[in-house]
C-alpha cells in the first residue's frame, strides 16, 4: 500500500476507514476414493502488485490508484484547527 491519502470515489465522503482486500488460498490433498481432504495448508496469501481497497463507509472496492487518483484530484483543503477561544 502506498503512502498517499486515499478518497473513495464512489461516496465521496470517506477519506479515512479503509480495508484492503488479500487472495488468500489454502492447498490440500484428497482422498479419491472416499474425498476425505487431507493436508490442508494454512492459508497463503498471494502477492498482487496493486492492492485492491474497499471502503468501510459506502463498500465499494476498486483497485488502490482509483482511490489515489480521486484523492488528487479532490484533495483535501487544510483548515487551520487552531482555537477561536482566548
Ligand atoms: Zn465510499
Amino acid at each position: 500500500m502506498q503512502e498517499k491519502p486515499y478518497y473513495c470515489p464512489e461516496c465521496r465522503s470517506n477519506r479515512t476507514k479503509f480495508r484492503v482486500l488479500s487472495t488468500t488460498y489454502r492447498s490440500f490433498m484428497k482422498d479419491a476414493i472416499t474425498g476425505m481432504v487431507q493436508n490442508l495448508t494454512e492459508p497463503i496469501t498471494i502477492e498482487e502488485t496493486e492492492p485492491t481497497i474497499g471502503c468501510l463507509v459506502c463498500g465499494f472496492t476498486g483497485n488502490e490508484m482509483r482511490f489515489i487518483k480521486q484523492a488528487e484530484r479532490e484533495p483535501r483543503v487544510m483548515t487551520p484547527t487552531t482555537p477561536a477561544y482566548r
